[in-house]
């Protein structure tokens, strides 16, 4: 018997994390076009679009941008006034 490490059913997590060192430092976890899992700690903080982080050990600070393709042509919202 085969035991598969599908948990969600989406697409296998990628590892956010600081090559500054051996072994890096996790940053978070994000899956491609989905939501982010931001390491703080010892626990995980879940966000979409653009994320910063900073890695505990160098102090180096990473951006991690998994917001939706602008489309162009279309203005985005003003507020009205
Ligand atoms: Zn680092």
């Amino acid at each position: 018997m085969t035991e598969r490490a599908a948990r969600t059913g989406r697409g296998p997590k990628q590892r956010w994390e600081c090559r500054c060192g051996d072994p890096p430092i996790l940053l978070g976890m994000y899956e491609p076009g989905g939501q982010i899992q931001i390491k703080v700690r010892d626990r995980f903080y879940e966000a979409s679009g653009c994320v910063y982080a900073t890695c505990p050990r160098c102090g180096a600070q990473h951006v991690l941008d998994l917001g939706p393709a602008v489309s162009d042509g279309a203005p985005p919202s003003q507020p009205a006034g």
